[in-house]
């Protein structure tokens, strides 16, 4: 039976990377929704309605009916790619000043409302990993089996600067860490649908685990 999996957890916790090796073990479909978010973030602040003083919600929210958001799967990659409105967005929408102002953009409730409705179709079938905040609490909140993610922030903004890096964005560790901290608090305290464990989620703690470790356990739990 095709299932579905709902990674929800904190940011730069290991989710998206777990969550594309399940898909690719089990052939499922992997959707990454904190991409959504960020192309829609992106999507304002080439629109001059996000920046870093503050947005203009009002006119985001009446240009949500333009923005079009799909995933191509990308073979020599293995896993999908973002495009907003046909143009592939993958690299832009992984910088730092995306990552500055996605929580504000994601706590609009009109733009949760779009994303999550997009989100649940994706899933009528099943056979599905799909990783963000809010998966198996308001996205699937049925899922089969629900993993929430941890690691120290310490870990965490390690990880991200390391990407940030390789991504060739020009970042600094200390701005990194203050980002990660500042979204999960975004996150955390926004009042609709904050970012929290579903009552039934798995929790893993990543900060001392290896990948290969975690990723074992985590497909003993697929199989039960
Ligand atoms: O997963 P990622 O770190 O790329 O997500 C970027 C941001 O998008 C998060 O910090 C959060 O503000 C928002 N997000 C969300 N709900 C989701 C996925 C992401 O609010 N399901």
């Amino acid at each position: 039976k095709k299932i579905t999996i709902a990674i929800d957890g904190f940011s730069s916790t290991g989710k998206s990377t777990i969550a594309k090796l399940l898909a690719k073990k089990y052939n499922y479909i992997y959707v990454d929704t904190g991409a959504m978010y960020r192309a829609v973030t992106y999507f304002g602040m080439k629109s001059k309605l996000v920046n870093k003083d503050g947005f203009k919600s009002e006119s985001l929210i009446l240009k949500l009916k333009d923005i079009k958001l799909t995933f191509k799967f990308n073979k020599i990659l293995g896993f999908a790619e973002m495009f907003l409105n046909n143009i592939n967005v993958e690299k832009e929408i992984r910088t730092l000043q995306v990552s500055q102002q996605v929580s504000k953009v994601a706590a609009i409730p009109e733009v949760r409302r779009k994303l999550v409705a997009e989100q649940q179709l994706m899933g009528v079938n099943g056979g599905i990993v799909m990783d963000g905040r809010d998966i198996g609490t308001v996205v699937f909140p049925d899922a089969d089996l629900k993993l929430f993610m941890t690691a120290s922030a310490d870990k965490r903004a390690t990880r991200r600067y390391k990407e940030l890096i390789d991504n060739g964005d020009n970042v600094n560790f200390e701005e990194v860490l203050f980002n990660v901290q500042e979204r999960d608090r975004i996150d955390s305290t926004r009042e609709d649908s904050p970012l929290m464990k579903a009552e039934d989620a798995i929790e893993f703690d990543n900060s001392d685990m290896g990948i290969d470790e975690q990723f074992e356990r985590i497909c003993t739990l697929v199989d039960s």
